[in-house]
């Protein structure tokens, strides 16, 4: 009877500073393999869905306060975040966090020291990478600074990748891209699932895009879920239509 789910967030209240409520009572399942959209407006608390999955509250003074994490079916409420990514959950934060000063290999490299602890382990596999944005590939002795905001993207999402993980969080990949590159990027993230199988937990105010590839998706307003059920189903709803895809 159970799904083999590699995330499962199970009614937790998250808040910042001691004051603001930012989540109440949130359930989520990610089911293995799949990619799962999480949609809703701005505040909802969808960024902080992912903070709290991948051990970031902490750096701004979040308390997971109630309700538990289970990544692969153990609890993760309270790991670090480095020791998540060597267990294999990236983390694609929003506004594609690059080192600006690093070239684009140099970023590739960190990333695979970040998950191994050491500087001579193996060889990060940059074609792993390159494979999925050949653009990266050109411009991979340019530092991650003089890339274009689409570039930095791919990076960000490249420096996830090259981890190998099983599950990515990502929050926002289309955030200030062109519609074509927001094409791009989202024909990439479904290949990336089709071709690996990595499992995927994707933020999105673009629920449009987000609902073509995602397998299945929840809305969410004021801390909780509101709105569940498959993609389909979901693109379908009348309300969903009306106040988050704008068809009404
Ligand atoms: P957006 O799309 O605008 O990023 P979101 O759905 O991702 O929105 P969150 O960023 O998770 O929403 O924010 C949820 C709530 O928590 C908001 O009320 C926000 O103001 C608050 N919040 C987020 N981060 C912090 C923080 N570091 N300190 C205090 N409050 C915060």
């Amino acid at each position: 009877t159970t799904t083999d789910n590699v995330l499962e967030i199970n009614n937790i209240e998250v808040i910042y500073n001691k004051v603001v409520q930012a989540l109440r009572g949130l359930s989520i399942a990610v089911p293995r393999g799949q990619i799962v959209a999480l949609l809703g407006s701005n505040g909802a608390g969808k960024s902080t869905t992912l903070k709290a999955a991948s051990g970031l509250l902490e750096l701004e003074d979040g308390v997971l306060e109630s309700g538990a994490i289970r990544f692969n079916g153990k609890d993760i409420g309270s790991t670090a975040p480095q020791q998540l990514v060597r267990q294999g959950l990236s983390h694609v934060m929003e506004g594609r966090r690059v080192f600006e000063d690093l070239t684009v290999e140099e970023n590739l490299i960190a990333s695979t020291y970040a998950l191994t602890g050491r500087t001579s382990a193996k060889a990060p596999d940059f074609d792993l990478v390159y494979t999925y944005f050949p653009r990266l590939h050109e411009r991979r002795k340019g530092l991650a600074g003089y890339l274009s905001g689409g570039e930095q993207q791919m990076l960000a999402i490249g420096r996830a990748l090259i981890a190998q993980p099983e599950l990515i969080l990502l929050d926002e990949p289309s955030l200030g891209l062109s519609p074509r590159l927001v094409e791009d990027i989202f024909t990439i993230i479904a290949r990336i699932n089709a071709e690996h199988g990595t499992s995927m937990l994707l933020v999105e105010q673009n629920a449009t895009v987000a609902l073509a590839v995602a397998h299945s998706g929840y809305i969410m307003e004021n801390g909780k879920i509101v709105i569940n059920g498959s993609a389909e189903k979901l693109s379908n709803d009348p309300d969903v239509r009306e106040f988050y895809l704008g068809m009404g």
